[in-house]
């Protein structure tokens, strides 16, 4: 069943319900509250006092003690139509002038309301012809505290006595109609919106700023759809990356595979002219193997990025030494090549909280970048200093550089400078190196002026224990 449906049978049935609870408990409480007699019962007995009398079944003053026995409260007086007293239930009986017996007429009914004052009713009969008065008297302790008279002469009335109380009554049902159309509202929206949810479609945004639950679970769908679409977005970017990642791979694995393939069929075909040539062939398939080499450990790179992310074991190390060692590999490979290997790193050894295969792995990586896409420069600098806080490691070298828009996104994943263009990476080592760099809570800068210097520098912050 709709809100909507439920809710005007909410209404309908409040106000039948406490309409019946009302009468229930008003008859329910007046008993308990509302003891003693009214006009109706008063009527009453004397109507049973004036047929008895009437039907002259005993004598009128055994009647009247009768009736006083039965209703200890009541006092009965038979008066005669000049104002004779015949019978006083309360004593001797005293005779009442005109004026006496026309106050008792008039004070009906205002003396019924009157407080510590003796209630007085007269009933007019008649016997054998002649008028007679009966007189009951009762103190107004007796009566009912309250009573409820409606005297309507015309149905006409009942609009002007109805119209204020049913108004009145509807205000309350007025604003609770208000208050759950608006709220069926605000939740029929929200259904709507939640429907609509679609990975391909702009999301819509829910205007609701109130506090209450209905304002929070918007709040709550608003931030949901939110983190959904930019989900969908970086889905989409990283499906994109990885089309491209695969298609260059495709690339950059055919292009050395077929120099490979073709020099490797001249060797074993026996047309190279001398062994220089054969060198040179070997040498080429060499280079390209270890090219391939290095691709497919990208490629194993980027699938332990995914399934598990890098995890830190740091520990004190010396970075002067780790730096040393890594600079003798190089200098084995550089050996007999047209190169200027700068090196400055101070004979006192820098101590420093590192994992050290890490950033082993971060600084081979910039290394690696700086031979092969600084070539040209034929320079490789490699300084090591500590400068206050923080220890400083660059690498430097004298390419092409890097151009001051491509910066930034060179620490992309799968984020190449030239794409396509053949001896470069997947585009991964530099995402990786800033991921170890993040790790260590370390940062990188890069600074390039194109022929003069590309400086890689990394800024490792020593911890408190490590500062003099
Ligand atoms: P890859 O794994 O393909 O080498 P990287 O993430 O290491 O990718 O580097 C991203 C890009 O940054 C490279 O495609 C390259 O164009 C550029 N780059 C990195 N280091 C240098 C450098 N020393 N000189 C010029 N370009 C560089």
């Amino acid at each position: 069943m709709k809100n909507q449906t439920k809710m005007w049978l909410l209404i309908i049935i409040s106000i039948f319900s406490s309409l019946i609870i009302f009468i229930a408990a008003s008859f329910i409480m007046g008993d308990f509250g509302n003891k003693g007699y009214d006009i109706g019962d008063l009527k009453t007995i004397s109507n049973e006092v004036l047929t008895t009398i009437d039907q002259q079944e005993k004598g009128i003053s055994s009647i009247l003690d009768a009736a006083h026995a039965e209703h200890p409260a009541v006092h009965f007086e038979w008066i005669q139509a000049d104002g004779t007293a015949i019978y006083n239930t309360a004593g001797t009986p005293q005779n009442y002038d005109f004026q006496q017996l026309a106050d008792h007429f008039l004070s009906i009914p205002y003396n019924l309301w009157t407080e510590g004052e003796t209630i007085s009713l007269v009933y007019k009969t008649h016997l054998q012809q002649q008028p007679y008065y009966l007189l009951m008297k009762l103190p107004s302790t007796a009566m009912q505290p309250g009573q409820v008279y409606f005297f309507l002469r015309t149905t006409k009335v009942l609009l002007t006595l109805l119209l204020p109380l049913i108004i009145a009554f509807m205000v309350p049902y007025l604003l609770a109609i208000w208050f759950f159309s608006r709220m069926n509202r605000r939740i029929h929206k929200l259904n709507h919106a939640l429907t609509q949810v679609n990975l391909q479609k702009d999301i819509i945004v829910l205007q609701d700023t109130s506090k209450d639950e209905i304002g929070q679970l918007t709040q709550h769908y608003n931030s949901m759809v939110e983190r959904i679409q930019s989900q969908v977005i970086e889905i989409e970017q990283f499906d994109n990356k990885r089309k491209q990642l695969l298609s260059n791979l495709s690339h950059d694995l055919r292009t050395p595979l077929t120099m490979i393939l073709g020099y490797a069929e001249t060797i074993r075909n026996g047309l190279y002219k001398d062994d220089r040539e054969l060198q040179s062939s070997a040498k080429i398939i060499l280079q390209r193997s270890r090219y391939m080499d290095k691709l497919l450990d990208q490629l194993l790179d980027i699938t332990r990025q995914n399934t598990h992310a890098l995890t830190l074991q740091l520990a004190p190390h010396n970075i002067s030494e780790m730096l040393r060692k890594i600079l003798a590999d190089y200098l084995l490979f550089l050996d007999g090549q047209d190169y200027i290997v700068d090196v400055h790193i101070e004979d006192t050894d820098i101590m420093i909280h590192i994992d050290v295969a890490l950033m082993e792995r971060a600084i081979r990586n910039i290394i690696d970048n700086a031979l092969r896409y600084g070539k040209e420069g034929h320079y490789l600098g490699i300084i090591l200093k500590e400068q206050q806080n923080d220890v400083w490691i660059t690498i430097k070298d004298k390419g092409p550089g890097i151009a001051s828009a491509e910066q930034e996104r060179i620490f992309e994943r799968f984020y190449r400078v030239h794409q396509g263009r053949q001896g470069d990476g997947l585009g991964i080592g530099l995402s990786i190196v800033q991921e170890i760099v993040d790790l260590h809570q370390a940062s990188i800068h890069v600074t390039s002026v194109p022929y003069e210097e590309t400086l890689f520098q990394i800024r490792l912050p020593k911890k408190e224990d490590e500062l003099n």
